[in-house]
């Protein structure tokens, strides 16, 4: 009987053939085992090198490392142009695994035009890309209709190109409305809610209260959301509630009029009839080229597919940031799903971490922006309408009130402007390790000033100057003091202008190298202003192999 280090090699390279196609390897482990007494059990030192070394090529997962808006939509835009110009890359799937219309991801085409998406992947600019919904997501079918039609209206007919999971959690007004009742129920303290059903959603998802896509293009459907109706309708009642009269977002006269605007839930018949109507909408879609696949599918079956066809890059598009992750997230100002890069799993139902090859955080680099009712500990404090007079403010706050104007950091529907916070280094490395994370991209290189220095944080200290490390949830940072550097800053407009790390502002070289060596995380890609050519990459250092042997993070 023998054993090698050759044949557990062979063991961990054949565990994804295996896993597709289990059935050559029958005979091929009787042969193995039974004839030639190959019996290799239990593993040899070091084996946790090669298998953490498991992942199929060409994939990318991208998530936010912050607290979301970092540039999630464009990092995807970027990153899916260079796989597609692999030689020999014939096609690229962008996966969207979480979330739901609660995202807002900006993409601008090639020739400058921006596109908003919510729902639907950041995958439209490219015609060899297909977007997929799956089913980990919470889709409002009204939404996504608007969104299409949005969409094709710039870049053209999507069918073929977009494919929505028939398992994807169905969002319907009957939960938009439940958000109010929650509210109710925690006595106005439910956090964060965006009104959109998310969390409602989600939640009866876990109670097994929830319904599908399928459920609603089902024959009989009417019934089945008759009767959800009805129960909804006694439930409100309890509550002194009357459904007809409540109040959900209607999000294309929001996007129409662009600020927030209500529709009432309507009758029961009102309210199947709206249903019916983008039920209809669908199937006619479908109808008019019955020679194509319909948008919805089945897509555990397409991930089958996608995983075998190695022609093909697939990148998986977070939603939120890991700053918001339901449990490890900024508690109680959190979203419902698993943000982080485990989040695929669930959310693809076929996909896991280990499967993919770069896995990458989004960060903006020079601050974070926050929206919600909640404070971060590196909250700028500005206040929270337009700033006329800056005479009261401090240095850093003036900065903030800066980057709030120059970046643009007002909500995309209210308006609103968003809270601007320093850098958190110490919620960095926590949102890195507990992400999953293993490369940074870093967003809005371009949003410094050579006569401001940026603040960053480096950790936290207690009253008695202890260090105390990060531990999610705002309460947690209370009564902390964080502590800063100042790093010197760099003309933004000078950055915007460099393609390449060797023509970025020295200072602007350094931030990246402080960023890096503070988060113990490569920084592979910087981004210098909003459109899909103002990008740095930074490749891969070209060193002999063996510099990199015993050390698992370049793995
Ligand atoms: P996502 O939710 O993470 O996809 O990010 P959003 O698209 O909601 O928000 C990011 C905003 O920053 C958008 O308005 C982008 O157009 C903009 N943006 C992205 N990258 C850069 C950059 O490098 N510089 C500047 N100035 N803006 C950027
Ligand atoms: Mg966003």
């Amino acid at each position: 009987m023998s054993t090698s280090i050759e044949a557990f090699q062979t063991m961990v390279n054949e565990r994804n053939p295996r896993f597709f196609d289990p059935v050559p390897f029958v005979q091929k482990d009787i042969d193995r085992i039974y004839n030639q007494e190959q019996v290799t059990v239990g593993m040899p030192m070091g084996a946790e090198i090669i298998l953490n070394a498991l992942s199929r090529e060409h994939t990318v997962a991208i998530v936010g490392a912050q607290l979301g808006d970092e540039g999630k939509g464009r990092i995807v835009d970027n990153k899916l142009e260079q796989i597609l110009s692999i030689p020999g890359m014939q096609m690229a799937y962008v996966v969207r695994f979480q979330g739901g219309s609660n995202a807002g991801h900006t993409v601008y085409t090639p020739e400058g035009r921006k596109i908003p998406l919510h729902q639907v992947p950041s995958s439209i600019n490219e015609d060899r890309a297909v977007g997929i919904m799956d089913s980990g997501m919470v889709v409002h079918m009204e939404d996504l209709k608007t969104e299409i039609e949005d969409g094709e209206a710039i870049v053209g007919d999507l069918r073929n190109r977009l494919y929505l999971s028939e398992e994807a959690k169905l969002v319907t007004d009957l939960e938009r409305a439940e958000e109010v009742i929650n509210r109710f129920k925690s006595s106005g303290k439910s956090g964060g809610g965006t009104g959109r059903g998310i969390s409602p959603t989600y939640a009866n998802d876990l109670s097994r209260l929830g319904t599908h896509v399928k459920d609603l293009m089902a024959e009989n459907w009417r019934e089945v959301y008759a009767a959800r109706y009805d129960r909804y309708a006694k439930e409100f009642a309890v509550h002194n509630y009357d459904i007809a009269t409540m109040q959900v977002p209607d999000l294309r006269e929001t996007r129409d009029q662009k600020k927030a605007v209500t529709r009432n839930l309507g009758s029961k018949e009102e309210f199947l009839d709206r249903l019916d109507g983008v039920r209809g909408w669908y199937i006619e879609r479908d109808a008019t080229q019955p020679d194509k696949p319909s948008m919805i599918q089945n897509t555990f079956l397409m991930h089958q597919e996608m995983y075998n066809n190695l022609n093909a890059g697939v990148l998986f598009e977070g939603a939120q940031a890991v700053g918001l992750h339901h449990a490890i997230g900024r508690l109680p100002d959190v979203t419902s799903s698993d943000t982080s890069i485990n989040g695929i799993a669930a959310g693809t139902k076929l996909w896991k971490a280990q499967d993919i090859r770069e896995k990458i955080g989004v960060m903006k680099l020079t601050y974070m922006s926050s929206v919600g009712s909640v404070h971060m500990a590196t909250d700028l404090m500005l206040p929270r309408k337009a700033i006329t007079d800056e005479s009261g403010l401090t240095g850093a706050q003036k900065f903030g009130a800066w980057v709030r104007e120059e970046a643009h950091e007002y909500g995309t529907t209210t308006g609103r402007p968003r809270d601007i916070c320093l850098l958190d280094l110490e919620m960095m490395r926590y949102n890195i390790r507990m992400g999953g994370i293993e490369m940074l991209a870093g967003t809005h290189l371009d949003i410094a000033r050579e006569d401001m220095p940026i603040k960053v944080c480096t950790h936290y200290v207690d009253s008695t100057g202890q260090r105390v490390a990060y531990q999610p949830g705002v309460e947690h940072q209370e009564n902390l003091t964080p502590m800063y550097e100042d790093l010197p800053g760099w003309d933004g407009a000078a950055a915007q202008k460099a393609r390449t790390f060797d023509e970025l502002p020295d200072n602007a070289k350094k931030f990246l190298a402080f960023v890096q060596a503070q988060t113990s995380t490569p920084i592979t890609a910087v981004t210098n202003g909003p459109h899909r050519d103002q990008l740095v990459d930074i490749p891969r250092w070209e060193l002999p192999p063996k510099q990199f042997q015993g050390t698992d993070r370049t793995l």
